[in-house]
Parts: structure tokens; C-alpha cells; sequence
């Protein structure tokens, strides 16, 4: 592709993101910084920018196949990928299918106890406000979204939960939960942005338990590098 890439636009607490020759396309660097606990907690996981990146690209090009519209355009190299250029909803869109994290502590739910049905949740992305939880009219009413656009986010939504689960239990892998973030083309169309990683899921190894996500640097368990690189070695080969 005959792209050049141009100017930093936005750095964030995992990724770049910079301008190209081309005013649709952006081009987004993974960093191996993470930070947990609302940006208290900061690190580095070594190569998870590089896991981050080809395990998002992959799943992503899995969704599109599966009819979910993704911001997925080329991979450049183990960290740098282009995609399209979207204006992001300020919602952080989690799918739960098994009680974990903030939900086990507002609801005083055992970790681990699976649900019914999968849940929606919505949470306003504000740092500042530390993204606080938020339920559709709230949306509505600040205009974070139209009722079309939650409609369609919530139908991709759900739709990415059961292509995931299925993609990551075809390597042991049980899909806890998730969080999403969406964009606007500048036609106005809804596409799944952000990333799809260890990051943003809980994945557990659904035979022994073992958590193979975030988790471990959040509650500083250690083995996090090994963790990320196990996911990309089930997934990737
Ligand atoms: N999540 C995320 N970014 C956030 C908050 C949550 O990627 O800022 C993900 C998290 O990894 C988990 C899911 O969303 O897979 C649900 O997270 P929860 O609301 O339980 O919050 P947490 O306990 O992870 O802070």
C-alpha cells in the first residue's frame, strides 16, 4: 500500500496513533506499557505491543469474515498496523458471560459464577470521570450515541461475543469478558475499533483456570509475558 505515515495525532497509555498521506487511514503503534487500576499502576509487559498488535489484527480479520464491520486494514509490521480513520464513541461497550473483575465486587457475585444469558454494559470513556458506568439514556441524553448507532453497537457487540467465544474455545481458551470501543467512519457508519487482546479480554484456560490476561499484572501475580505470549502461540501458531 502506498502509504507514507506523518505526524503523532494522539498518544494514549497503549498506543500512538499517527496521520498518514492518506486522510482515511491512521496508522496505530503498540506500546508494551500498560497501566491497570484507573492509571494507578503502571509497567511495561515485554512485546505485549507485539502480541497486542497481531492478535487484534487476527481476531479482527476473523469478525470482519463473520459479517462485523472492523477498522482492520493492513498490518505493517509486528507493531504497526493501519486502520480506518473513525471519530470514537465515548463508550466503553463490556460483554460479561462469567462474573469477574468490577462486577464480582458491585454485585457480590462470586468470580466465576457463569451467566444465563450474556450481559451489556456501557460505561462513559472519561478518564477524568474515571469512566463511569452508564445505561443507554444516559447516552442518549449527554448524545454520546443516536438510538441507532447503541442498536447497531449492540448488535455487533453481541455478535463479536459469539464468534469469540467460539474462536477462542477452539483453543481452550473460555472468553470471560470483554470491553469494546466503536467509531464513526465520516460517512456516519459504526465500525469496531480499538483492539481485541489480552488487554481488553479476561481469558481463562478452560481446563485448568489459569488466567491468561491482564489480570496478572493488575493484581500483580506475575507471569503476564508468558500469559500473552501463550494466547498468540494458541491463536497464531
Ligand atoms: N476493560 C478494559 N478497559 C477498561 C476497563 C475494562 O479493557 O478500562 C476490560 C477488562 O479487561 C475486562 C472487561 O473489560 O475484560 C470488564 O472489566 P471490568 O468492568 O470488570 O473492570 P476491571 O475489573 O477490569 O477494571
Amino acid at each position: 500500500m502506498n502509504i507514507t505515515v506523518k505526524e503523532q495525532m494522539y498518544e494514549g497509555k497503549a498506543k500512538q496513533v499517527f496521520a498518514t498521506s492518506d486522510p482515511e487511514i491512521v496508522m496505530v503503534h503498540y506500546k508494551d506499557d500498560a497501566t491497570a487500576g484507573d492509571g494507578e499502576k503502571k509497567g511495561t509487559i515485554h512485546d505485549k505491543g507485539i502480541v497486542n498488535n497481531r492478535l487484534s489484527n487476527a481476531l479482527m480479520q476473523k469478525l470482519e469474515e463473520a459479517g462485523i464491520p472492523t477498522h482492520f486494514v493492513e498490518e505493517i509490521n509486528d507493531r504497526d498496523t493501519f486502520v480506518k480513520k473513525v471519530e470514537i464513541v465515548p463508550l466503553e461497550v463490556i460483554v460479561r458471560n462469567v462474573a469477574a473483575g468490577h462486577f464480582t465486587l458491585r454485585m457480590g457475585v462470586p468470580e466465576g459464577t457463569e451467566f444465563k444469558t450474556p450481559i451489556l454494559e456501557f460505561s462513559y470513556k472519561n478518564d477524568d470521570l474515571h469512566d463511569p458506568f452508564i445505561n443507554h439514556y444516559y447516552a442518549l441524553a449527554l448524545e454520546l450515541a443516536t438510538q441507532e448507532e447503541i442498536d447497531t453497537i449492540t448488535k455487533y457487540a453481541f455478535a463479536v461475543n459469539e464468534e469469540l467465544k467460539k474462536i477462542m474455545a477452539d483453543v481452550n481458551i473460555k472468553l470471560i469478558d470483554f470491553k469494546l470501543e466503536f467509531g464513526r467512519l465520516a460517512d456516519g457508519t459504526i465500525i469496531l475499533a480499538d483492539e481485541i487482546s489480552p488487554d481488553t479480554c479476561r481469558f481463562w484456560d478452560a481446563t485448568t483456570g489459569e488466567h491468561l490476561d491482564k489480570d496478572l499484572f493488575r493484581r500483580g501475580l506475575g507471569g503476564e509475558e508468558a500469559a500473552y505470549q501463550e494466547v498468540m502461540k494458541r491463536l497464531l501458531g
